[in-house]
């Protein structure tokens, strides 16, 4: 039997420490990955800050397929052909599937905002967002390169990213002799920054930004980007030299021709098992998935957490048994950093902030990562399981 893994996603990759610790007789493990390291977006924000090497924030697949004895296959899937039960790579032959999972995360979605596609940088998805950044800080570095950085999207990922990013050009100014003065940093939301989160925290980083000196926009739309400027809904035009686009994102359009069953943005729905809703032998997680019983906003955190049960159901599926349902948490604690050593804690209508907060994120984001990083350690596991 052939259970086929698409994406190392979030999910996936506790799916491949899972099953290697409890492997079925005739199964075997397939990886599919368009990008063989994958980041944890928890880490991503620090190592745009230059807190995080980035090979501290990424996960080496081939490494962690190595040590889980996963056939690994180097590829991105663009279809899924369910009555011949294969999965279609583009420019390489299809695979056949028994089971298949997908944990591709999601695909930019720059259309909105008219120019974007040209002049924009997409923050979504986090997998070639890194690349970006660094040919950014090189411009950057030019006499001439880019000064007044504009982000749009109020979330807890724009609003990390930019702090970020402006403590690292801030950093890179004074190493380089560049004038730091000639920076600018402009925030940009159409609602509320931080909306899933509490006043309290809504306040604090409202605080936070104007301290380091950035302009906050909310209630403003981002209509159109030139090579210079962003124009909003109000009618008024903001210089831009930068200008990053981390708004919501869109599903894979490779979905639409599979012919499972789709939410109303095109993102695969899944029941409480975490199945395709028409097709059994589908799982997915992660963002682009669509729990139709209990839906969520899209955050690394519940890709994580569906990791377990995903891994679970698949096992189950596999020998024949009666899948499980899953209710992901309805809150979770989010540990939002200030672009430094400092971070704020938002859980329902909780607030705390401190330098010690970042350094409990720092501890949770390690300890997670050194389950899948380090391999020799997996291996044995593997070892003394099968022993
Ligand atoms: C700057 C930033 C900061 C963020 N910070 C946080 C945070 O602190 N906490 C939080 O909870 N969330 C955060 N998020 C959100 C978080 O990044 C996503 O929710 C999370 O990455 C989703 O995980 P995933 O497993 O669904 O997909 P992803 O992490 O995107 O993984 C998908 C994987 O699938 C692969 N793939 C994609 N398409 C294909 C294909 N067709 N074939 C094969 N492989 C494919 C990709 O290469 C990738 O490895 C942040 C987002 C951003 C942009």
């Amino acid at each position: 039997m052939d259970i086929v893994l698409v994406g190392g996603g979030h999910a996936h990759v506790h799916v491949l420490t899972n099953l290697a610790m409890r492997p079925l007789p005739g199964v075997r493990l397939t990886l599919i990955a368009r990008d063989l390291a994958t980041p944890y977006s928890g880490m991503l924000p620090g190592v745009i800050a230059g807190l995080y090497r980035p090979e501290q924030a990424h996960i080496d697949l081939v490494t962690l397929a190595a040590a889980t004895g996963t056939r690994l296959i180097h590829a991105e899937a663009d279809g899924l052909d369910r009555a011949g039960k294969r999965l279609l790579l583009a420019g390489k032959p299809s695979i056949a599937y028994d089971l298949v999972s997908i944990d591709v995360g999601i695909a930019p979605s720059l259309t909105p905002i008219e120019g974007a596609a040209e002049h924009a940088i997409a923050v979504k998805p986090i997998g070639s967002f890194l690349s970006k950044v660094d040919d950014l800080l090189a411009r950057c570095r030019r006499a001439d390169g880019p000064r007044r950085i504009v982000a749009i999207g109020g979330g807890a990922g724009g609003v990390e990213l930019l702090l970020s990013l402006r403590t690292r050009l801030l950093a890179e100014a004074g190493r380089s002799g560049i004038d730091a003065g000639a920076f600018s940093f402009t925030l940009v939301t159409d609602g509320e920054i931080l909306a899933t989160h509490n006043a309290q925290v809504r306040g604090t980083f409202r605080r936070v930004l104007a301290a380091r000196g950035i302009t906050l926009r909310e209630q403003a739309r981002a209509t159109e980007i030139t090579a210079t400027t962003v124009r909003l809904s109000s009618g008024d035009t903001l210089a831009a030299d930068a200008v990053l686009v981390s708004t919501d994102a869109a599903a894979p359009a490779w979905f639409r021709g599979t012919g499972l069953d789709l939410d109303a943005k095109g993102f695969l729905a899944v029941g409480p098992a975490l199945q395709s809703t028409n097709d059994p032998d589908v799982f997915a997680a992660g963002d682009c998935a669509a729990l139709v019983a209990s839906p969520r906003e899209k955050a690394g955190v519940y890709a994580v957490r569906a990791g377990p049960p995903l891994a679970d159901n698949l096992h189950r599926r596999a020998r024949g048994a009666q899948t499980e349902p899953w209710t992901p948490q309805r809150r979770h604690l989010a540990l939002i950093s200030t672009g430094e050593r400092y971070a704020v804690a938002s859980w329902g209508a909780f607030k705390a902030e401190g330098a010690w907060l970042w350094t409990l994120k720092d501890w949770i984001d390690r300890r997670w990562m050194r389950q899948y990083q380090d391999a020799d350690a997996i291996a044995a596991r593997r070892t003394s399981r099968a022993g």
